[in-house]
């Protein structure tokens, strides 16, 4: 017993060091996949439906006419008579000549100089900032948000904004006069399979086998109970994934949702299964309609972030300076949120000599987390307050005794460290008994469906050796 606590507590320096070559080659590559997570956040679907219902499409709501040219500024007026193509072309032309353009808005882009690029009749731009509608959802423009113009000749007869994958904003032309409509978007559910094994990082095994940075999240989420993908991560580790690729008038939009997987981390096999229910609630079960998320996640920090800025010619600040380690420090920059790993309560939150800024949280009777070198608190919180799984309840920093931005994480029970990393996690509450006739019906098909694919997958790389 006293060997494996010893074994568990141990400094993690050598597995450090081994991972430095690969946090090299991570780091530029994670750079970019923070950056289109980031990008993505702008433009994502803020009401992804779960359900494979399709929407009738044109359901015109309303039909707004257009307003006074009084309301157009007299300067905008102006300038937009200075800028009117001379169009003198007959109307047979002009039909034959419709064109559709896609515009993807980039930062610093406005409609205005959009127009202009794109020879479009600004005189048009400001017919259609006049309608009511327009305020709101042409007004402010993002990064990332989609526009479809179709013209004739620079004259607009349509423009489209997506608002997100199931509704866009239409204006069109009727009778010489723009008119605004939300229409509904249909969209296509296509189901793919995912394979990827682990040569130097999950990211880059991905990306080898054409996987995008948002399936690997979602992956990465759905196992954030079981595996710590900043430590537990393998050569040789594999992953086979069932999901939904997102189409929209036959082009691929992105990925959706996760319907099965298989990750083989280190010699153990998780398996998991999304199961939606009659109130339209998604979570993901084992086969056995064991619940996969529990009442700790095992990385209290992004693993992105960790990952994105681990110095590699850097020393470990913590490890070289104490030598009864009793915790996983997460190196990750400074600022960086750190959640509660469970729900629980703050029973500690100050200052405390060589942790510097501390919580230590108490989950149920037994059992405490410690967070450690904090730069802040979450304001939001204090000395008694309750906080749920995942809830940010400070950021990282380097007070107390760390000469490097880190997370010293600690995981008692009873007093007595655990490695947080390897102790076993109290499950959280199954399936309910009246879906698990149906869950276990679905899941044994979706897990069929996967095994046949990582049969043949087996298959091809037996071939390709
Ligand atoms: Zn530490």
């Amino acid at each position: 017993m006293n060997n494996k606590t010893n074994y568990l507590l141990r400094d993690y320096k050598p597995r450090l060091q081994k991972r430095k070559k690969k946090k090299n080659l991570q780091s530029s590559l994670i750079g970019i996949i923070v950056l289109s997570c980031f990008l993505f956040y702008f433009w994502s679907p803020s009401n992804e439906d779960d359900s494979l219902k399709t929407i009738t499409q044109m359901e015109l709501l309303e039909i707004i006419q257009q307003e006074d040219t009084e309301l157009i500024p007299e300067k905008e007026v102006k300038s937009n008579e200075e800028s009117i193509p001379p169009i003198l072309t007959p109307d047979t032309e002009a039909i034959s000549s419709n064109k559709k353009i896609e515009l993807i808005i980039k930062s610093g882009d406005t409609l205005e100089n959009l127009f202009i690029e794109n020879n479009l009749n600004i005189a048009d731009l400001f017919q259609i900032m006049s309608l009511e509608n327009s305020k709101q959802y042409l007004k402010y423009l993002r990064p990332g948000d989609r526009f479809s113009i179709e013209h004739t000749n620079g004259d607009i007869d349509t423009l489209t904004k997506n608002l997100n994958l199931t509704k866009a904003f239409l204006i069109s032309k009727i009778n010489d006069r723009f008119a605004s409509s939300l229409v509904d978007k249909q969209i296509e559910r296509r189901k793919k399979f995912g394979y990827g094994k682990i040569k130097t990082s999950l990211f880059e095994a991905a990306i080898e086998n054409g996987l995008t940075d948002k399936l690997i999240m979602n992956l990465a989420s759905i196992l954030a109970w079981d595996i710590d993908f900043v430590y537990d991560i393998r050569l040789d580790d594999d992953f086979f994934v069932l999901y939904e690729e997102i189409w929209q008038d036959g082009k691929y939009i992105t990925d959706g949702e996760i319907i099965a997987l298989e990750f083989n981390n280190n010699g153990k096999k998780y398996e998991a299964i999304r199961y939606t229910n009659e109130n339209g609630v998604s979570n993901y079960f084992t086969p056995n309609g064991n619940n996969m998320s529990k009442a700790f996640i095992r990385a209290p920090v992004d693993f992105t972030r960790v990952s994105s800025n681990f110095n590699p010619n850097r020393k470990h600040p913590i490890l070289n300076t104490i030598r009864a380690h009793r915790g996983v420090d997460y190196a990750a920059p400074r600022g960086t949120k750190i959640r509660a790993s469970g729900d629980g309560k703050i029973i500690f939150q100050g200052v405390k000599s060589g942790y510097g800024n501390l919580i230590i949280l108490q989950h149920g009777i037994n059992i405490t987390t410690l967070y450690a070198h904090m730069s802040d608190f979450n304001s939001a919180f204090k000395l008694g307050d309750r906080v749920r799984q995942n809830q940010v309840i400070g950021y990282v920093g380097s007070s107390g005794l760390a000469t490097a931005p880190h997370l010293h994480y600690e995981y008692r029970v009873n007093g007595v460290h655990k490695n947080p990393r390897t102790v076993e996690l109290p499950q959280a509450k199954p399936i309910q008994d009246k879906y698990l006739n149906d869950f276990l019906i679905k899941a044994t098909s979706v897990m069929n469906e996967l095994f046949v694919y990582k049969q043949s997958q087996s298959l091809s790389v037996a071939q390709n050796n």
